[in-house]
């Protein structure tokens, strides 16, 4: 078997009155690259990377740069062409935009492998530790005209978050970090009342704060019985994450921003967090989430998939999370206590909700892992054809 074409597809939806905002930036649209990667047995398989930034420059790393590394190539070699992909742009890629892309494609081809061979992708990784995985929802993000009004923002606060509870969801995580940490901490205050002791609780600082901040912070929201405290500080900053991990009672979980086995080694390695938070669309694809996931376990770090994309990318994320050991083991595992989770954006997302032919949903707080050949996934391609904004192809000459 032998790669034939590759396919570049930009996603975008705007979402006009609808945009949010975190700590960070206001989020107009949501966008996706997908990749087809066409073989000549007439197997294709589906890909998702990058997920933060604009989604034009992994796309154009694919067709200029990658593409010549795998057409022509066995498709169901993924780890070794990943070495061929990382070494191939070692001297100008190793984190950001270029591993992205690598996980985009590195994605398609763990679809094929599969597929080629009658197994779901969690089976061709090793085998999945549970059919289904316990969700936890992501909200409360900062909304409408009035965002940064936290005063007329608290009553909808306890809405969107009793909302969740009502879905089903055990689990919740909000967004602070934009605000004076008072009010921050009275968004806090507000969604715990809404949620009742029952429901988990997780804050999300975007890396929003210095270390001594994040102190502050963790120390005065301690009382809300936190689950873990995500990206305290920017991800660079390992002293700073140390130093609030060391302050605080409250787990830390972080690394969406990190990148393959090289970036995990010194970020878990230092001791920044409690719950490892690989992306497998950024991080360098399923072949890389391998190796970090050793890693992390070698650490006795606990490892939570970070996921934001649409179907494609949940498909992909819930492969992974299948074949995460229960860290440490127990006869009896509890969701982000010693068992992994998958993360379940509740934002507005068509590309999420609608591009799957059959959608991946919860039901009462859990999802299920795929089980059919390969990501387990089909597109709808009326909606592919929708939200499309830029599509380009490489063949084989
Ligand atoms: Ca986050």
């Amino acid at each position: 078997m032998k790669i034939t074409k590759i396919e570049t597809f930009v996603l975008k939806v705007a979402l006009g009155k609808e945009r949010f905002y975190s700590s960070q930036c206001a989020f107009p649209e949501r966008n996706s690259l997908l990749v087809r990667v066409h073989t000549d047995d007439g197997i294709c398989g589906w890909g998702e990377g990058g997920q933060y930034g604009p989604a034009e420059p992994v796309a154009a790393c694919i067709e200029h740069v990658l593409a010549r590394h795998l057409l022509g190539e066995d498709p169901r070699d993924p780890v070794m062409l990943w070495e061929r992909m990382y070494c191939g742009t070692r001297d100008f890629g190793q984190k950001g935009t270029y591993i992205e892309a690598i996980s985009a494609v590195d994605i398609a081809l763990w679809d094929i492998a599969g597929k080629a061979a009658g197994m779901p992708v969690s089976r061709m990784l090793g085998g999945a530790f549970r059919d289904k995985v316990a969700a936890y929802a992501t909200g409360c993000y900062y909304r409408g005209e009035d965002y940064l009004d936290f005063r007329k923002q608290l009553p909808k606060l306890a809405d969107e978050a009793a909302s969740y509870a009502r879905d089903g969801f055990k689990m919740l995580k909000v967004k602070v970090g934009l605000l004076d940490v008072r009010e921050d901490i009275e968004r806090i205050k507000t969604i715990r009342e809404a949620i009742g002791e029952d429901t988990r609780l997780f804050i999300d600082c975007n890396h929003s704060y210095n270390a001594a901040t994040a102190v502050d912070f963790a120390r005065r929201v301690e009382q809300y019985d936190i689950g873990f405290l995500e990206e305290p500080v920017v991800p660079e900053d390992h002293d700073g994450y140390r130093r609030v991990r060391s302050r605080t009672s409250i787990p830390i979980a972080g690394g969406e921003c990190e990148y393959t086995r090289y970036g995990f080694r010194d970020f878990v390695g230092k001791g920044c967090v409690d719950i490892a938070q690989p992306d497998v669309c950024v991080c360098g694809g399923l072949s890389e989430f391998s190796k970090i996931l050793a890693l992390c376990l070698a650490h006795n770090t606990l490892v939570v998939p970070h996921v934001w994309g649409s179907g494609v990318a949940l498909a992909a994320a819930l492969a992974a999370t299948a074949v995460i050991p229960n860290t440490p083991h127990t006869a009896n595992p509890v969701a982000l206590q010693n068992a992994p989770a998958i993360e379940f954006d509740r934002n507005i997302n068509p590309l999420r909700d609608e591009l799957l032919t059959e959608p991946i949903r919860q039901k009462g707080g859990f999802v299920e892992i795929p089980n059919k050949p390969g990501l387990g996934v089909e597109l709808d391609e009326s909606v592919l054809k929708k939200y499309l904004h830029r599509h380009e192809e490489v063949h084989l000459s």
